[in-house]
């Protein structure tokens, strides 16, 4: 797996547990929303993806069929809900961080912790 790509699987995962959370969701219909977001991903890699979510417990899959097809549609669970909440969280941390006109490390806190003699 290509590491550039791989950058981007935790806020694709991110994307199919939002939208899960709004609706059922099938494998196609997320790869167009996620072109729209700008993520090109084929069904080599997204279904995999679907299927490790579920694995992880973050959705619960079931077969329907619609007008005499078959497809497999994905639900999240509770413990997807918990997930996506943490992760709301994390990314409106990261978005601030990232907008921030001087990002920096965090010296500044631990000196105002008074525990700074050891960085001196
Ligand atoms: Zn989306």
């Amino acid at each position: 797996m290509d590491q550039k790509r791989e950058l981007y699987y935790g806020l694709i995962r991110i994307h199919v547990l939002l939208h899960a959370a709004r609706e059922p969701i099938f494998g196609l219909e997320m790869m167009e929303e996620l072109a729209h977001h700008g993520y090109r991903i084929g069904p080599g890699t997204l279904y995999p993806l679907l299927h490790g979510m579920e694995g992880a417990g973050l959705l619960k899959s079931s077969s329907e069929s619609a007008r005499g097809r078959k497809r497999r549609i994905y639900r999240i669970t509770p413990t997807g809900r918990r997930a996506l909440n943490k992760a709301r969280a994390k990314v409106d941390e990261l978005h601030r961080e990232l907008h921030e006109k001087k990002p920096r490390i965090n010296l500044k806190r631990s000196r105002q912790a008074g525990d700074a003699s050891q960085h001196a």
